[in-house]
């Protein structure tokens, strides 16, 4: 998979839309660490059964063996997504979208990656949850 830094201009695929990167680590280059608020995982989760951008091919977790890990994700956290084939978009309330690949959900939660606050603050928007208390970010 190739490796973007966080918040450079998305350039993965072709898309009519402005997008940034976001979540897109290789085991070569340091990524940021840290505890991230469970409301941003649950988003990640919720937004993650629409697939956005499937590619044909899987890419594979470069941080572990893990293959093709799978959560259960959608709205009602019932549907399995495998992750490594797939992105996740969200926008922000100013109208800037991201793009990550699926694998985040995999980042965070197994590899301590850290997201920048802004791209947490859009996925749980996006998601519809709750963003009256502010999220929890820390390293
Ligand atoms: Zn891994």
């Amino acid at each position: 998979m190739p490796h973007y830094p966080d918040m450079t201009t998305y350039a993965y695929a072709t898309s009519d839309q402005e997008m940034l990167n976001v979540g897109w680590l290789a085991p070569d280059c340091a990524y940021r660490t840290g505890i991230v608020d469970d409301r941003v995982i649950d988003a990640l989760k919720a937004l993650s059964s629409a697939y956005d951008n499937q590619t044909r091919g899987v890419h594979d977790c470069e941080f572990c063996s893990t293959e093709r890990p799978v959560i259960l994700g959608g709205p009602a956290y019932d549907t399995q997504v495998w992750l490594g084939s797939a992105e996740i978009r969200a926008q922000d309330a100013a109208g800037t979208v991201y793009s990550a690949p699926n694998l985040v959900i995999h980042y965070i939660t197994e590899h301590r990656y850290c997201p920048p606050v802004e791209f947490c603050r859009a996925v749980v928007r996006t998601a519809g949850m709750d963003t009256t208390n502010e999220l929890t970010l820390a390293d």
